[in-house]
């Protein structure tokens, strides 16, 4: 099974930021309804199995 870590909506988090821990990373996918654009963002480990919406990165 692929990993978080290697999905195109996977963000870790930057060392500079006071949550860093490694591993650790931000789920953001974009979303459209009627008013527009917007994003929902979850957070994920770089290890966690990829779920239904895994996209590999190019
Ligand atoms: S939870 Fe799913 S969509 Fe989000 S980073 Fe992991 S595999 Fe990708």
């Amino acid at each position: 099974m692929p990993k978080c870590e290697k999905c195109t909506f996977f963000f870790p988090i930057p060392e500079k930021d006071m949550d860093f821990e490694p591993g650790k990373g931000d789920c953001v996918e974009q979303q459209q309804d009627t008013k527009g654009k917007f994003w929902l963002s979850k957070p994920v480990s770089e290890n966690s199995e990829a779920c239904q919406r895994y996209r590999p990165r190019n």
